[in-house]
């Protein structure tokens, strides 16, 4: 079990977060939108109590991107371009981690993959008999 509160941030330093509740859910999404974002076939995510996130450090690079048609508010740093997680649009409440962005281990794993209807075309899904969902996990 990793120690609490778990750490994280970007890559060039500039944002700094602790979370001080273990997340007990994460997956992959396959969709479009996290495809361009990352620049690969899928994104891990941990869902967080956006409750237990604080920012010690550079919260004012956080940069947030609305996709016009809705869905999650995808947030990064404005200097280094690393990907931090979603928030809520309508709260701006965090909603997610991305995996990449702990310091060690989240200690949650990939448990499903999501908007598999979408899969980018030059990768296969890995048949590593994770539940799969053709939209949003249900
Ligand atoms: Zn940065
Ligand atoms: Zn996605």
């Amino acid at each position: 079990m990793s120690e609490l509160p778990l750490t994280g941030g970007c890559l060039c330093g500039g944002v700094r977060f602790e979370l001080g509740a273990a997340p007990q859910v994460a997956g992959y999404c396959h969709c479009t939108r996290c495809q361009g974002r990352t620049g690969s076939a899928a994104s891990a995510q941990a869902f967080v109590d956006g409750g237990a996130l604080r920012f010690v450090a550079g919260e004012a690079f956080v940069r947030g991107w609305r996709h016009p048609d809705g869905g999650m508010e995808k947030c990064f740093c404005r200097e280094c371009g690393a990907h931090l997680g979603s928030r809520d649009p309508d709260t701006g409440v965090w909603r997610a981690l991305r995996m990449s962005a702990f310091d060690g281990d989240p200690g949650v794993r990939p448990s499903f993959r999501a908007f598999v209807a979408y899969a980018a075309p030059w990768e296969p899904i890995p048949d590593d008999g994770l539940e799969r969902f053709d939209d949003a996990r249900a």
